[in-house]
């Protein structure tokens, strides 16, 4: 399976490699696009038969946010004549003309079936054709981007009633999709009615890039009809930022960021103190009884959004902690 430009693919092609126990994407080969299709549809079978908060619920939730109108989401599912798993095969395994004269929208590939946002998360709906190339409904997506985008919802978080991904390198993209898809399993073995309360999405994105201290593009959205910039927040986190936090957690300074994160509104998680080097973290800080424990962290930040190496923030940063 390859990557292609589309984080959802990628991070659907990582799963997949969790979900068959592969090295990695590029290790699935064509009879496992069925053996993947079969596992999504028992899974997808299983949610949507679910009952209102009843075991397996966890999964139509995962599901929702992102296939609102496909068969195991639908509001008339259960009365549907043809099985979920059924119509989730078809979908999946239609075959694509060799000869088709129109490249997956992902790949590249010949591609016979058109995807519109009830089965691609927020692509343009099926009525929308202005923004074709061709003049025709949805997008073309062959056989495996099809599979790809249907292992995403193993690959994200659920939080709220949103669906959050990431965007990053190649390493962090993997160990994120990875740890979700695990995640997954165990939520959909053990027939989960609800994710855990509490379960923080933004402890497994500082999770997986604080061993590269990479930056990375975090989004949350729901796939509903309005536009994407209003069901969509993004919050981008570069490695400077990364760097930064990586280097005053390992001195020491864990207990004076947790008391800076509270003089930031919505700040629920440390990354947020160094998404960017604000004007607004300064003035709050300034505005403190006693700023001065605080001050070096603030420099520090400064120091790695003008230089974002390690060696920089280091220099920055007072090697110890301040008592
Ligand atoms: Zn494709």
């Amino acid at each position: 399976m390859d990557l292609t430009w589309h984080a959802f693919q990628r991070l659907g092609a990582y799963a997949a490699a969790e979900l068959l126990g592969r090295s990695g994407p590029s290790e699935i080969a064509e009879p496992d696009l069925g053996t993947l299709a079969g596992m999504i549809a028992e899974h997808a079978q299983m949610a949507g038969m679910a009952e209102k908060g009843g075991r397996g619920w966890a999964w139509l939730l995962q599901l929702a946010p992102m296939f609102p109108q496909a068969p195991p989401t639908h509001p008339s599912r259960v009365k549907a004549l043809r099985r979920i798993d059924e119509r989730v095969v078809e979908f999946l395994m239609e075959p694509d003309d060799p000869g088709s004269a129109t490249p997956c929208w992902a790949c590249g590939r010949p591609a016979t079936p058109r995807w519109s946002k009830s089965l691609w998360p927020l692509a343009e709906p099926a009525r929308e054709i202005n923004n074709s190339r061709d003049r025709l409904p949805g997008v073309p997506v062959c056989r495996w981007c099809r599979v790809a985008v249907w292992c995403l919802p193993y690959a994200v978080a659920f939080s709220r009633g949103r669906i959050i991904h990431v965007e990053s390198t190649d390493e962090v993209e993997e160990a994120w999709a990875r740890s979700n898809t695990r995640l997954s399993l165990e939520a959909i073995r053990d027939g989960w009615a609800d994710w855990a309360e509490g379960t923080d999405p933004f402890h497994t994105v500082w999770d997986v890039i604080r061993p590269s201290g990479s930056g990375v593009l975090i989004s949350s959205w729901v796939n509903d009809n309005r536009p994407v910039k209003t069901r969509m927040t993004r919050w981008q986190l570069s490695a400077a930022g990364s760097a930064w936090l990586i280097v005053a957690l390992e001195r020491g300074y864990g207990p004076l960021l947790e008391q800076l994160a509270r003089v930031r509104p919505r700040c629920t998680h440390l990354l947020f103190l160094a998404m960017q080097d604000d004007e607004e973290l300064w003035d709050r800080v300034g505005a403190m009884p006693s700023p001065g424990p605080y001050l070096p962290l603030i420099s520090a930040l400064r120091a790695a959004y003008q230089d974002p190496s390690m060696s920089a923030v280091e220099a920055a940063l007072p090697p110890r902690l301040l008592s």
